[in-house]
């Protein structure tokens, strides 16, 4: 039996600004099992991000229940959801988010700093085997801002990869590649897919859809289709 990770149901989200109620998601109704590879799809504004924002933890639903693994994250306390966020999740975001005063191979061992109680010199030997496995390992002293976006991307990945995460949540994450570079991204999601890790991407990118065994587009807040 597949073990269900991500069950999201009725799920709402508004943000409320000085002048504005923005209803970014409603209704939202969503599972994700060990061994799924989701693609979400959707217009600008649909709120494909403040979905992933909310399954990884990173922000909280306004309304309704997100279960994972069966319990309630409504009812975790700050450390329990930091814990999960960087034991069980791995990010991808369009912008990378890579840490600009950090070198590359810094912040792709940042994760298990968090995650282990491994060495610096074992989680650097960690962080240099998947840059090298995404062909960044040259750039490991560098620092992000001196590398293209393309590689920025790479590092990121493998930031995201490092601790072996159980569900992979990505945001656009070939939008800012070149068809080259995205080749790399997208095969080396297939691999971790292979490898048991499930995935969840929000993308446009034709090629991924080979990969997909779900697809689902955001329209307006709501889920379409299966
Ligand atoms: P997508 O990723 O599909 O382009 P988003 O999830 O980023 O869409 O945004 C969905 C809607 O929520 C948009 O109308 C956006 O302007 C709004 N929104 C997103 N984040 C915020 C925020 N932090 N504050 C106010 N409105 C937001
Ligand atoms: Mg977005």
């Amino acid at each position: 039996m597949k073990e269900n990770l991500v069950r999201l149901t009725d799920v709402g989200k508004v943000f409320l600004t000085s002048k504005v109620e923005t209803h970014a998601l409603a209704q939202v109704n969503l599972q994700i099992d060990g061994g799924d590879f989701l693609v979400i799809r959707g217009a600008s504004g649909s709120g494909k991000s403040t979905l992933l924002s909310i399954v990884g933890l990173l922000d909280k639903p306004s309304t309704g229940l997100y279960e994972y693994r069966g319990v309630d994250t409504a009812r975790m306390n700050l450390t329990r959801r930091a814990q999960l966020r960087n034991r069980e999740f791995g990010f991808v975001f369009q912008s990378f988010n890579l840490i600009e005063d950090m070198s590359i191979v810094e912040n792709v061992s940042m994760p298990l700093k968090y995650r282990s109680d491994a060495s610096r010199s074992r989680r650097f030997e960690r962080a240099e085997s998947v840059m090298d496995r995404v062909g960044i390992l040259p750039r490991a002293e560098h620092f992000p801002p001196q590398l293209s976006g393309g590689q920025q991307q790479r590092a990121a990945l493998a930031r995201a990869i490092v601790g072996n995460p159980k569900l992979l949540l990505a945001d656009e994450p070939t939008g800012n590649l070149d068809s080259d570079s995205a080749r790399v991204v997208l095969d080396l999601f297939a691999e971790m897919h292979d490898q048991g890790t499930s995935v969840c991407v929000v993308s446009h990118d034709p090629a991924i859809r080979k990969y997909a065994n779900r697809e689902l587009e955001l329209a307006e807040g709501r889920l379409v289709g299966s």
